[in-house]
């Protein structure tokens, strides 16, 4: 089952508006040849710099996401953000259930899937953060940790709708530590995901199941995690800040 490579930049709460635009501008530079078309590449702006990032990547192949949504469509929740409003923006992608989100701001699966039902019934194209803790690691907590998220996070999404799902496996230990998981125990971990998933909505469903990995990717390791057979891209946070290494890192899970 071939699936197309989806490198995805979360830029986390960094870069005003001028800054991600001039960022993009140079994507745009780096990104032009047609080759690119193979691989999906999104970035995702804070929401203040989403509108000025869309504008910015107009006519190009690079896509925008968001990095959260509400679940409501409309009402007294300040500080939100709804799912309608990121659609209309421009905006194609959404980062649901950030470990920095679970960590800091409270998200548990119950909100992961409110959220992605309403990203689903916008049209927006989420993509479903997962994964274990160190001490869950160290614990032999890993599979079952990830088997609960994924049952509480998809939690009444049809097979159909988790086709479209990007689903990224970050390791929290991983995540800004500059620690990687090898390509051994990332590869054992992607497939555990997509057994959980085949379990959950048939093994044709989840053989097209894009899944990312995300933890401290960068241009020297993005090539042989990519290259492993069940990680189908990454989920780019520090790497992703500057067009060129976010541009190496492209090139290298592309085995360019
Ligand atoms: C992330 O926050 O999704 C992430 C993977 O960050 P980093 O690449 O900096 O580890």
């Amino acid at each position: 089952m071939s699936r197309k490579v989806i490198i995805a930049g979360n830029w986390k709460m960094n870069k005003t508006a001028a800054e991600g635009c001039a960022l993009v501008a140079e994507l745009k530079e780096k990104l032009a040849c047609s080759c690119y078309d193979q691989v999906d590449i999104v970035v995702c702006p804070p929401f203040t710099t989403l509108g000025a990032v869309v504008e910015a990547a107009k006519g190009s192949r690079i896509k925008v996401g968001a990095q959260n949504v509400h679940w409501a469509a409309n009402g007294a929740f300040t500080g939100e953000i709804s799912a309608e409003m990121l659609k209309t923006s421009g905006v194609e992608y959404v980062i649901i259930g950030h470990s920095e989100r679970r960590q800091y701001f409270g998200e548990t699966d119950a909100t992961v899937n409110s959220r992605l039902k309403a990203a689903i019934a916008a049209g927006l194209k989420p993509i479903v953060c997962i994964g274990e803790l160190l001490e869950e690691r160290e614990g032999g907590l890993t599979e079952k940790v990830l088997t609960t998220q994924i049952r509480g996070g998809f939690d009444g999404i049809t097979a159909e709708q988790m086709a479209e799902i990007v689903v990224a496996y970050e390791p929290v230990w991983a995540i800004g530590t500059g620690k990687t998981a090898t390509p051994e125990i990332a590869q054992e971990t992607h497939a555990h995901i997509r057994k959980e998933l085949t379990a959950m909505f048939g093994a044709e469903t989840a053989g097209k199941v894009r899944i990312q990995y995300g933890g401290s990717m960068k241009a020297d390791n993005a090539r042989e995690l990519v290259a492993q057979a069940d990680i189908d891209g990454g989920l780019i946070g520090g790497a992703a800040l500057k067009a060129d290494s976010f541009a190496s890192l492209i090139d290298e899970a592309m085995g360019k």
